[in-house]
């Protein structure tokens, strides 16, 4: 059960400044109100968003954002990649500064939950900063990074990672992600302006969805995430004869989707039999030459495998192509493995940010968990210039990308109130 979140902020009497005793946390009802009238701007028929980067629906769900961010005080500006960042200055002008929040797009057929609770968390611990007059050290800049799920455009431009070819693909809403960012207005002629080098972030925090269910199922409030998983990505082959399905007696033949068949099993097993969180699967298998009367004289397959650690994945993959030369023996059906370069890298969170948050949800009396995250974040490419935290909050029954998506408004608040909380400590001296 969500326990309600109140948080306690006791400013102590110190040399440098005044006393504040506070007693505030983030509002559930105007959190959800907020995630619901965002979610009226793309709004699809089963409940959900088809809220695409750079279409009409993600430039009026941009307006909405931009409103909110300027009422609450924040002086808001689109990078040249597209990102909208609102910022408020700290009273030490020198410092860099604490940058949190996520984005708004969703996938075709998403729901209302993924990035936006992390925008609308951002934008709710500014306005609780806000409203109590509370003046941070360092700046902080609200952010919500354009065009997360057609592959983290926003954060990979701020890291200078956004190059010609990238800006050549087609997205989903049938632009080039070119002609996406100039039509949000940012500047894919100058995007060198919207790069962040290491040091220019103090921290960067993302409060998001967990997307899978082990916190709904297990009844914990808050999740800190260790890191994003590292992925990678492989083409089997499987090399088999193709020959009469009629006419070849089952002991003659050398059955390309059999071997397949059956290394899609062992996959399956070294990744569940190994202790840890590793997954991998094959998603996509194609038999050639593919009719029902002709015996598969080559298999292609997938092999994707995911985990925190680099080792681990060539751990798995080491085990994988073993078993494979084994079935390729046995069955005398040669098996190859070509990487595909979409190689990411685990991106672990910041040590000490992992140890601030448990803090922050400690003190407010909420249960936590250390966990992975499976699916990528804009948190991973910021991890490369900044130290970075993720929060998770519970997704009810782990479904997410779809319209049935949800979290309770209690969740959410309570994800913000441990963000203001962690955003403060980091503001004083927490990861010094
Ligand atoms: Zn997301």
């Amino acid at each position: 059960m969500p326990v309600c979140a109140k948080l306690m902020v006791l400013f102590v009497i110190t040399a440098y400044g005044p006393i504040y005793a506070q007693d505030f946390s983030a509002d559930p009802d105007r959190m959800e109100a907020r995630i619901h009238a965002l979610g009226e701007f793309g709004k699809n028929t089963e409940g959900g968003v088809s809220r695409l980067a750079f279409s009409d629906a993600d430039l009026a769900g941009r307006e909405y954002i931009t409103g909110l961010m300027q009422q609450v005080g924040l002086q808001v500006r689109v990078d040249t990649a597209g990102n909208i960042i609102g910022r408020r200055e700290g009273s030490e002008s020198d410092l860099a500064p604490i940058m949190f929040g996520s984005h708004i797009d969703s996938v075709p057929g998403g729901g209302n939950y993924d990035g936006d609770v992390g925008v609308i968390g951002a934008i709710e611990v500014a306005q609780l900063l806000y409203e109590r007059d509370i003046v941070t050290k360092h700046p902080i800049e609200v952010v919500s990074f354009t065009d997360e799920e057609g592959g983290l455009t926003g954060s990979r431009g701020m890291i200078g990672k956004l190059g010609e070819g990238t800006l050549a693909v087609m997205s989903h809403s049938g632009m080039t992600i070119r002609e996406g960012i100039a039509r949000v207005g940012g500047n894919p002629d100058r995007l060198e302006l919207a790069i962040r080098k290491p040091g220019d972030i103090a921290a960067f925090i993302e409060l998001h969805i967990e997307q899978g269910a082990i916190l709904h199922e297990e009844g914990v409030n808050i999740g800190v995430v260790q890191g994003i998983v590292g992925i990678r990505w492989w083409d089997v082959s499987v090399e088999g004869f193709a020959n009469h399905a009629g006419t070849t007696p089952m002991d003659r033949r050398w059955d390309a989707m059999v071997s397949a068949a059956e290394l899609t099993l062992e996959i399956n097993r070294i990744a569940n039999e190994l202790p840890g969180r590793q997954v991998a699967t094959v998603g996509k298998i194609e038999a050639f030459p593919g009719a029902p009367n002709v015996i598969p004289g080559k298999v292609i397959m997938s092999l994707e495998i995911r985990d925190l650690e680099v080792d681990k994945i060539q751990h798995v993959f080491d085990l994988i192509q073993k078993e494979a030369g084994r079935i390729a023996a046995a069955r005398s059906t040669p098996i190859q493995f070509s990487e595909i370069d979409v190689a990411s890298p685990p991106a672990p969170t910041d040590e000490q940010m992992r140890r601030v948050i448990a803090a922050s949800a400690q003190d407010l009396g909420l249960s936590y968990a250390l966990m992975p995250s499976g699916a990528g974040h804009d948190a991973q490419d910021i991890a490369s210039i900044a130290p970075v935290g993720m929060i998770f909050v519970p997704s009810v029954d782990g479904i997410s990308h779809s319209p049935r998506e949800y979290t309770s408004a209690l969740d959410m608040a309570n994800g913000a109130t441990v963000l203001l909380k962690t955003v403060l400590a980091i503001d004083n001296g927490a990861l010094e």
